[in-house]
């Protein structure tokens, strides 16, 4: 049985107040839902205090990224256990705005992977094909490619702590979705994978979310599909008000 998550992807959104305001706005909206595990990804800054505002309630933290090293003089970087210091259960790996702007790469991602779990942190790997790979008909190769590169070396008991976030980079931001049908087939290929590289039962098990665009009136339509476990929420996670609409989709 997958329960089904919805991350909220705050991105570069939210001074402290912001971020409190929208979080203090979030949990009497979802305080009742049950069966679904609820994130929100602040910005670094703000993990500690948007972390003691949710203590004691159903959502859970997450960071927007990791490196791979422990401490060290890597200026700039955030380790896997700061973030657990900060309160985080969860961290994204591999958004495709990391690909793009920051120069992150399979490798990379896979380095990041395994350092955050190690630490025993939750991580949303994130892949998917952009519209120039759609369209050359690549998207499965590409798909293939991230989630052998990014698996590389994990251990089937360590895919329990993996959520893969299949997010079309032509689908984050634009305001287009992926097709309910769209989306199935390739979350359907995605699992197809895990089977391949781990077995079938590895590949029931694990959850993948899709990301792009997810708004409160296509929520149902994607989480009636049989292979979709739930969303990475971009934009609409930065109203309470959508991304609980999000959060509750099955009330
Ligand atoms: C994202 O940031 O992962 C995302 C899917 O963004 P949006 O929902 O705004 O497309």
């Amino acid at each position: 049985m997958r329960v089904p998550i919805i991350a909220g992807n705050w991105k570069l959104y939210k001074t402290t107040a912001e971020a409190l305001d929208l979080v203090n706005g979030l949990i009497p909206l979802v305080k009742n839902t049950a069966g679904v595990e609820i994130v929100v990804a602040p910005v670094f800054t703000v993990l500690g205090d948007v972390g003691r505002a949710i203590s004691g309630t159903n959502i859970r933290l997450a960071g927007q990224d990791c490196f791979w090293e422990e401490e060290g003089a890597f200026t700039g970087e955030v380790s896997p256990r700061m973030l657990l210091d900060a309160g985080c259960n969860h961290v994204i790996i591999g958004h495709s705005e990391r690909r793009q702007y920051f120069g992150e790469t399979d490798e990379t991602v896979n380095r990041k992977i395994k350092a955050a779990l190690k630490d025993g942190l939750t991580v949303l790997f994130c892949i998917g094909e952009t519209l120039a790979e759609r369209e050359a008909e690549r998207t499965f190769d590409v798909l293939k490619r991230q989630v052998a590169n990014g698996l590389t070396g994990i251990a089937t008991g360590q895919l329990n702590n993996i959520v893969i976030a299949y997010e079309p980079v032509w689908a984050i931001g634009t305001g287009k979705t992926a097709s309910d049908t769209q989306a199935q087939e390739a979350h359907a290929f995605i699992r197809n994978q895990v089977a391949g590289f781990y077995d079938s039962e590895t590949a029931a098990a694990i959850r993948i979310l899709y990301g792009g665009s997810v708004k409160p009136d296509n929520i149902k339509g994607l989480m009636a599909q049989p292979d979709i476990d739930g969303a990475l929420v971009g934009g609409a996670s930065l109203k309470a008000d959508s991304f609980a609409a999000i959060v509750n989709y099955g009330a």
